[in-house]
């Protein structure tokens, strides 16, 4: 049996939007395997994320953060995309548009088949020139022991990610806003809400008229402000929702069976 209950408010909701905003948080990797780099993993254990991902630190030590990258890199590449992940790009079969907005840097939304991704925090795969601002491409599943150099300038290559005291990418924010601004719905997921301004795309959705539905297995800032929340896995819980829909989608009166009588 499940431990949760999908409300009829947001199947209707979901059945009848033109337009989705998906806001996922590190929860969704979890699910996948991915760890939060926060416990106890060799040598990497006596380092906190707050001393490694930051400009100064790598900065001051470019091979130590461009080594916990690749360790971290290494433990992604050997991950895969989990139900949840799928469930959102079934989402893209029933609803007109849906966006995926991810504070997750480690592409898997991406992998699983999501077509429009704005990525808050980054992408762990990609890196650019920390002076010209150039790309610079590793190659899919290529690693590199020492830091790189940049093509054009020679400056140190770093990854492409948001560290702690960084602005998030402009054009990756516009977009998210615009997203969750359009939005008829907006699901977060295997969030905590805590990390601003990420955690503000919800209230930017629902102040603009969508529902937001909160998908967690345990209640946070976020669930409190929804207007649905439902404690479980994004792996069983979107999964339901995508059949519940298809289902209402192959029988529209499904959700009002007395009527017509
Ligand atoms: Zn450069």
């Amino acid at each position: 049996m499940s431990s949760y209950a999908l409300p009829r408010l947001l199947l209707e909701r979901l059945a009848a939007a033109d337009s989705v905003v998906v806001f996922t948080g590190a929860g969704m990797s979890a699910e996948s395997g991915v760890p939060t780099f926060r416990g106890a993993e060799g040598i990497w254990s006596r380092f906190k994320p707050e001393e490694l991902a930051t400009m100064d630190a790598f900065l001051r030590n470019p091979q130590l953060v461009w080594e916990w990258y690749t360790h971290r890199r290494a433990i992604i590449a050997t991950v895969q995309p989990n139900a949840g992940h799928r469930a959102v790009v079934a989402l893209e079969k029933l609803i007109p548009r849906v966006a995926v907005v991810t504070q997750n840097i480690d592409n898997l939304h991406r992998r699983a088949g999501s077509t429009v991704v704005h990525e808050l925090h980054g992408n762990i795969e990609r890196n650019y020139c920390v002076t010209c601002g150039t790309p610079h491409d590793i190659g899919p599943g290529k690693t590199s022991a020492g830091v790189p150099r940049c093509a054009s300038c020679g400056g140190l290559v770093r990854p492409d990610v948001v560290w702690f005291g960084e602005m998030l990418p402009d054009d990756e924010w516009d977009a998210a806003v615009r997203a969750a601004s359009g939005a008829d719905v907006c699901l977060s997921v295997g969030t905590s809400g805590v990390v601003y301004p990420a955690a503000s795309i919800p209230a930017i959705a629902r102040k603009a008229g969508a529902l937001h539905a909160d998908v967690n297995p345990e209640p946070g800032p976020l669930s409190e402000t929804a207007d649905v929340f439902i404690k479980g896995l994004a792996g069983a819980v979107l999964p339901d929702l995508v059949t519940r829909l298809e289902e209402l989608r192959a029988r529209p009166n499904i959700t009002s069976p007395e009527e017509g009588h």
